[in-house]
C-alpha cells in the first residue's frame, strides 16, 4: 500500500522525496528494466548501491529471469565483502526463491508446470500469435519462445534482439497489451503477464511475485507494508503490479536512472 510519505502519485509517476521516506525493514528490486536494462546486466553504481544497502537491511532481486541468468547478470556485480546473507533471489516472477547458505545457493522453494500443462501454454501461443499477428512478422533474433521451469516467456523479437529494436517494437505497450489479452482467455488457468519491452510472461496461477512478496514477510517476520518494492512495470497488466493487493509499499520507476535515485533515498532513510 502507498504511503504519503512516498510520494507516489497514482498516475503512476511517483517521485521519491528527499525527506520522509520510512525505513523499510526490507527492500525489493525487479531487475529488468528497473535495477539494469533488459536482459542486461546493472551498472557498477547500481550494484554498489545495493551492496550499500544490504549492510542495513535485506534485499531482494524478483524477476522474471531464470536464476543462471541472475547468478549470471546480477551478482559478478558485488564484492567479496558482500552481505549475500541479507540478499533474496526471486528468479521466474517468484516461482522460486534462492538464498545463501553454507556457501552456495539453496533453493528454499521452486514451482514447475507439469509436460501437460507445458504442451497447453505452448499451443495457445501459438494460436494467439497466429491470431494477433503480434510477433508473426517481426524479424527474429534467437529463441522466441523461452521455456523455463514455472515458466514460459515469449520474446516477439527473439532472446538477442538488438535494445533499441526492442524498444522501437511496442513504446506504447499495444501489441503486448493485444497478445496478453488473446493469450489470457486461451489459458484462463494460467496468469498471463507484460514482462520486458517485447515480451509476454505465462506463470502458474498464484505463483508471481506477489507469492514471494508475501512468502519474504513470513520468512523476516514483518509485515508487508513494512517492506518496499521498486520496479518498472506496476501499471495494468506489468508483471510487478501483483504485488500491489500484498500491502507492500510501491515505487514505480522508468527505468535503472531512476532507480539510482531511489537507492539513495532508501540508503538516507536506513541512516536517518
Ligand atoms: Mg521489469
Amino acid at each position: 500500500m502507498s504511503t504519503p510519505e512516498m510520494n507516489i502519485e497514482a498516475s503512476g509517476r511517483p517521485r521519491p522525496v528527499s525527506n520522509g521516506m520510512k525505513r523499510p525493514r526490507a527492500v525489493i528490486f525487479d531487475l529488468d528494466n528497473t535495477l539494469a536494462r533488459s536482459f542486461e546486466a546493472p551498472a557498477l553504481e547500481m550494484s554498489q548501491g545495493l551492496e550499500n544497502i544490504l549492510r542495513r537491511i535485506p534485499v531482494a532481486v524478483m524477476s522474471a529471469a531464470s536464476f543462471e541468468r541472475i547468478e549470471k547478470h546480477l551478482l559478478p556485480g558485488f564484492s567479496v565483502s558482500a552481505d549475500k546473507n541479507r540478499l533474496y533471489l526471486f528468479p521466474v516472477n517468484g516461482a522460486g526463491c534462492y538464498t545463501w547458505e553454507n556457501g552456495a545457493w539453496r533453493p528454499q522453494y521452486h514451482f514447475e508446470f507439469t509436460s501437460e500443462e507445458r504442451a497447453r501454454i505452448l499451443a495457445a501461443l501459438k494460436g494467439s500469435v497466429e491470431e494477433t499477428g503480434v510477433g508473426a512478422e517481426s524479424p527474429k533474433y534467437g529463441k522466441q519462445v523461452v521455456d523455463y521451469d514455472g515458466y514460459i516467456a515469449f520474446t516477439a523479437l527473439g532472446l538477442d534482439a538488438p535494445r533499441e529494436e526492442k524498444i522501437a517494437w511496442d513504446p506504447d505497450g499495444s501489441k503486448r497489451r493485444t497478445l496478453r489479452e488473446s493469450l489470457q482467455k486461451k489459458i484462463p488457468d494460467f496468469d498471463v503477464y507484460i514482462g520486458g519491452t517485447t515480451s509476454i510472461d505465462i506463470m502458474c496461477k498464484g505463483v508471481n511475485k506477489s507469492y514471494g512478496v508475501m512468502w519474504l514477510a513470513k520468512h523476516l517476520g514483518v509485515e508487508p507494508s513494512d517492506m518496499l518494492f521498486v520496479g518498472d512495470a506496476l501499471y495494468p497488466g506489468g508483471n510487478d503490479v501483483v504485488v500491489i493487493p500484498t500491502g507492500v509499499q510501491t515505487i514505480q520507476v522508468a527505468g535503472p536512472h531512476e532507480t539510482e535515485t531511489v537507492i539513495e533515498e532508501i540508503l538516507k532513510a536506513c541512516s536517518g
